[in-house]
């Protein structure tokens, strides 16, 4: 029927209007449903083509093996990308686990099993409502014996009960009364990319009810348990007989149905899932008791559950565009994808790269997480940012552990963070070990969540002995360069990829600055409620002298007369002729380059202008500028972590049309599917980075330990912008024209806001609104 591009009915559905093969992989990322602790992809409930299947649970890992490309073609790739011998075999390494496909329901017409390739499709849509977090589809299909049946799908994932998926299947002959199979239960057999090693354990069916045990792998042998209960409605008959279907690869109820012409038969399957990672209680038991209740409510009434959270959640996330339909929809499509990014209730896994739409980046938590992700919910819904650094927390002694096997002291996270905390990434790909940015950025991340929430408590009880921890890895993996008598950090791969083992990277010097001093300043301040965690880890006086000494003798690349910040040692004296290198421009990827990245400028995303935008360091405008031309044009974006920071560079910069592209970009990555590879996953950060496109970048909204602080610029052709935000508890609401900001405090708020907007302080009383005049302003020409 055509190339299916999603496209968007009304501010809250995306839909598909044609069934195509080629598109099912990308349109299954997409059209995603989830909740943060399960993520199951927009497959077809009747099992589309094979490789897009996918349901995950977040932290549900275990080993897999890896198959790769088996050698390197270029001397860019041999020498800093990959490590030869490694690539030569298979690997061994953690993945996400796809699930059993919960989605199987099936429908025979007179035997012919409905699948869109086949007979003839009438019509054909799909809908996201992210209104309801719902996915729906309707169909008329024809048999090859000219029968034509109309089905509606529809499924969620519950923001009322985390373990809940909910569906529901209807069938309604159009010209015929054949005999109708429904077949509905778990297809056993994983059906996506990679090689999966799972161990079925233990399947079961009791009339209506299924259940289903197995183990994620052999390395953690972590147990997942799935109960299914089916019920078949319908005006025309009630009394449908359940029968079964249990060997390896099917676990489901059949109902055979005597089917009437013009009459509905209604499925609905409520799926509950739940693993020994979740609880120390018995799963099975615990499932067993849910599917009863189960069996008793309606979908109707679940969804109703669900929405009621979800809706609430969605408010808190939402930033509604008026004037402009097509950026008010794809960004609230990323902000869909950001809310059913995050695992809200509890610490067992963190933020990942692709959230639970795809095994690619096998759900690992990468910087990613820390630096694009949770900022958006500090300033929604900073409770999951709690959790989420817990999960960081519970690592910590893993963390320790990875320091001192670099002989180092205090605590280094990975760069790719999985079940322990160990460094995970792929083995065969050298540099990412190098990206020991990671840990300034986990301490960062703290920082931040202090500043914006102003959650003493936590601090002391679990972010102080990060900050020390971290703060100590620092000290001790700093170099002192005795001939000009400063620190500097030797052998990393900043946050640009293209350019690995590399000294004093601008990102990596700059934020490590930030993690001692302001670790310092918190010591001093709360040091007697610190006394435990000092005791704890047995933190010396000697020590915050150290800090001090390390970060005031720390080398922060500058040149002091033209406010050029090199990106590492040298940088300005590599070749300029980006088209040799590669181009500048992102029209294919880093593997497929024979260019040799290292010898050039080019750059994979940004480094440099990370520390304007989101680190918010102020080097003045002049030098924001500079920077900003010159690293732009030599960024090649071939990840998609750049397009939010560019678009708030160009909002700092007065520059509306580029700010705009960037947001549409940055909103649009996947719809578009700009980097052809949106069928393996949403890119989650990115979708997080639309918030802060808008927030950070046309509101200009920062969050300081004093108060919130705006610097508007607003898309001259729009009319409005509105969304919310919290700080230290207090909910506020932000709109803004081309003229005028405004900003609300919730009535119910416990006190007043302070705020600072263009520099002037304000108070904004609870329940009070004020308006501020905030002009266009005048390009700046360096
Ligand atoms: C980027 C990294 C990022 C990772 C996961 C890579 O392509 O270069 O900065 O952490 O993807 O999103």
């Amino acid at each position: 029927m055509g190339d299916s591009q999603l496209n968007f009915e009304d501010s809250w559905k995306l839909a598909e209007n044609n069934y195509d093969l080629p598109s099912e992989g990308k349109n299954a990322s997409l059209l995603t449903t989830g909740n943060g602790y399960v993520g199951v992809r927009g497959s077809l409930e009747e099992f589309g083509s094979l490789g897009i299947q996918g349901c995950y649970i977040r932290g549900l890992m275990d080993t897999i093996v890896d198959v790769r490309i088996p050698h390197s073609d270029n001397l860019y790739l041999k020498k800093y990308y990959f490590d030869e011998d490694r690539l030569k075999d298979f690997e061994t390494q953690e993945s996400i686990i796809n699930f059993v496909d919960i989605l199987l329901i099936r429908f025979e017409i007179d035997g012919e099993t409905f699948y869109p390739w086949e007979g003839t499709l009438i019509s054909w849509k799909r809908t996201l409502d992210m209104k309801t977090g719902c996915l729906h589809r309707e169909v008329v299909w024809e048999n090859s014996s000219g029968d034509k049946t109309k089905f509606n799908f529809e499924r969620f994932s519950s923001f009322s009960d985390d373990h809940l998926y909910c569906m529901k299947a209807s069938v309604t002959p159009i010209n015929h009364s054949k005999p109708i199979k429904v077949i509905s239960g778990l297809d056993l057999r994983t059906k996506t990319v990679g090689q999966k090693i799972q161990i079925p354990v233990n399947s079961s069916i009791s009339g209506n009810k299924l259940f289903h045990e197995t183990l994620s792998g052999k390395t953690y042998g972590f147990r997942y348990y799935i109960g299914v209960c089916n019920n078949l409605t319908s005006d025309a008959a009630d009394d449908f007989k359940y029968d079964a279907i249990n060997d390896d690869s099917i676990l489901a109820n059949t109902i055979a149905i005597e089917a009437k012409e013009g009459c509905t038969y209604t499925l609905e399957k409520k799926i509950y899932m739940i693993t020994s990672r979740d609880t120390d209680d018995d799963i099975i038991k615990i499932t067993q008791k849910e599917i009863e209740k189960l069996d008793k409510v309606s979908y109707d009434k679940l969804l109703v559950q669900s929405c009621l959270v979800y809706n609430e959640l969605f408010d808190k996330l939402d930033i509604k565009i008026d004037g402009d339909d097509e950026a008010d929809r794809a960004i609230r499509f990323s902000n869909y994808h950001t809310l059913i990014s995050i695992n809200r209730n509890d610490s067992v896994h963190g933020l990942s790269a692709k959230a639970l739409t795809g095994e690619i980046y096998n759900n690992f938590v990468w910087w990613d997480a820390e630096i694009y992700q949770t900022p958006v919910f500090m300033q929604t819904m900073p409770d999951f940012v709690r959790k989420f650094i817990l999960y960081r927390y519970r690592l910590l002694e893993q963390a320790r552990e990875n320091a001192k096997l670099e002989g180092l002291k205090g605590a280094r996270y990975p760069f790719t963070s999985g079940v322990t905390g160990k460094e995970t990434v792929w083995s065969y790909v050298r540099h990412p070990f190098m990206q020991i940015h990671i840990s300034s950025d986990v301490p960062i991340n703290i920082l931040n969540y202090y500043e914006c929430t102003g959650d003493e408590e936590f601090l002391i009880n679990y972010g102080m002995e990060i900050l020390l921890e971290t703060s100590r890895y620092w000290v001790s993996r700093v170099n002192y360069n005795n001939d000009l008598d400063r620190y500097e950090i030797l052998k990393v791969t900043g946050t640009d990829e293209h350019h690995p083992y590399v000294d004093n990277n601008a990102y990596t010097n700059y934020s490590v600055h930030i993690v001692l001093s302001q670790t310092t300043i918190l010591f001093r301040t709360l040091r007697e409620k610190c006394r435990a965690v000092i005791e704890k880890i047995g933190f010396k006086d000697d020590e915050i002298n150290e800090m001090v000494n390390v970060f005031e003798k720390l080398y922060l690349p500058i040149d002091k007369t033209t406010g050029m910040i090199p990106q590492f040692d040298d940088y300005f004296s590599l070749s300029r002729d980006l088209e040799i290198h590669g181009g500048s421009t992102a029209k294919s990827f880093q593997m497929k380059y024979s260019g040799l990245y290292n010898e050039s400028q080019v750059i994979k995303q940004p480094d440099v202008m990370l520390l304007f935008s989101y680190m918010n360091l102020d080097f003045g405008t002049p030098a924001y500028s500079r920077n900003w031309d010159y690293y732009e044009a030599r960024c090649e974006s071939s990840s998609s972590l750049s397009y939010s920071v560019h678009a708030i560079c160009a909002a700092d910069m007065d520059q509306p049309e580029r700010a705009y592209q960037y947001i549409m970009k940055t909103a649009r990555l996947d719809l578009d599917d700009k980097h052809g590879n949106a069928h393996e996953g949403v890119h989650a950060a990115c979708a997080a980075g639309a918030w802060l496109t808008i927030a950070r970048g046309l509101a200009g909204m920062r969050m300081l330990k004093t108060g919130v602080s705006f610097d508007p610029h607003f898309i001259p052709w729009w009319n409005k912008l509105s969304f919310q935000a919290v700080w230290h508890d207090i909910q506020f609401y932000v709109s803004l024209d081309n003229q005028t900001l405004e900003i609300k405090v919730d009535k119910k708020a416990n006190s007043g806001l302070p705020v600072i907007v263009q520099g002037e302080a304000y108070h904004i009383a609870v329940g009070e609104k004020k308006r501020f005049l905030v002009g266009p302003k005048v390009e700046i020409n360096l």
